[in-house]
């Protein structure tokens, strides 16, 4: 009986002994050690382990994870980087183009200025637009030059090609006052015929047409053209004398400029009366034969400072 339990005692209560024996004197110690005992300490040791190499394996996994992600970002921001260099330098290299022809634009303009300055009998613009635009040549641009240097460069040229082409606006201004006074001077200088018709008498000496043996200077031109044609002012003016004027008959005498008068006699009426402004062109009587005439014409007389000149001078 006693045999028996102890045999059931020794299969449910195993375990191991630990016995620390001294090498030299004192008692023998022994310890007693459950298999429960050591399955637990087995077990904690594996997962001790276990949670250790899941940590280090996941530490890692993240850390190759983050150095791929910052790689691809860079990556990415290297190439969005090139593509704006290049469209900088595409836009730089077309600001280029456009300066080029702006400043072919200006040197068009100078050559401009130039013939009418020579036209007009101005003299000539003493700055040389070529030399300034030599001197500030268009960059030739490149990104490896660098983007900065080369904005700078082409943004310095610019203000100069826009400096050159206000001082050409300024230019054309004082041209253009120039030219319209010198269109006023045109307007007021005898330039066109008063009539069309035959030249019955050119100015000059020339026999009487009255007869008897003497000449006579003869102080303008005659235009003979069918009676009542119309007769016009050659230039701008006032008109000083309308109305009968002795051996002139009815004529109108109109004032122009810097003592430039011109005369039409023989006419049949008058269209227009003294102190009036007339234009180059405008109908100032019609044709007649009052006066000293043997027939219907036209007595056309330009004076300088009350001397008669020869019309045809002005009848170009
Ligand atoms: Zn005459």
């Amino acid at each position: 009986m006693a045999k028996k339990a102890s045999v059931e005692n020794k299969s449910k209560r195993t375990g191991y002994s630990v016995v620390i024996v001294p090498l030299y004197e004192g008692c023998a110690r022994q310890f007693k050690i459950s298999r429960f005992a050591i399955y637990s300490v087995i077990t904690a040791f594996v997962l001790f382990v276990s949670s250790f190499v899941y940590v280090f394996v996941q530490n890692t996994r993240l850390k190759n994870t983050v150095a791929q992600y910052n790689g691809m970002g860079l990556d990415q921001v290297i190439r969005l980087q090139a593509t704006q260099l290049d469209a900088a330098n595409e836009a730089i290299s077309k600001s280029n183009t456009e300066l080029d022809a702006l400043k072919t634009y200006v040197v068009y303009l100078g050559t401009l200025d130039a013939k009418v300055r020579k036209t007009l009998g101005f003299a000539a613009n003493n700055v040389s637009l070529a030399s300034i635009l030599k001197s500030t040549a268009t960059p030739t641009l490149s990104v490896s030059r660098g983007l900065a240097a080369g904005a700078t460069q082409l943004s310095t040229s610019t203000a100069v090609v826009q400096q050159e082409a206000e001082a050409r606006e300024k230019n054309l201004i004082v041209l253009q006052d120039a030219a319209s006074k010198y269109n006023s001077l045109l307007a007021q200088t005898p330039s066109i015929w008063p009539l069309y018709g035959l030249i019955t008498s050119e100015y000059g000496w020339r026999s009487n047409p009255f007869g008897g043996s003497s000449g006579e200077y003869h102080d303008g031109v005659d235009i003979a053209a069918p009676y009542g044609t119309a007769i016009r002012a050659t230039a701008d003016g006032k008109v000083e004398q309308s109305g009968w004027n002795g051996s002139y008959g009815i004529s109108v005498t109109l004032y122009h400029r810097d003592g430039i008068e011109t005369l039409y006699g023989h006419m049949s009426r008058t269209a227009v009366s003294a102190g009036q402004t007339v234009k180059k062109g405008q109908v100032i009587g019609f044709e007649g034969s009052t006066g000293r005439a043997t027939g219907a014409h036209c007595h056309y007389e330009v004076m300088i400072n009350g001397d008669a000149v020869n019309p045809m001078t002005y009848l170009n």
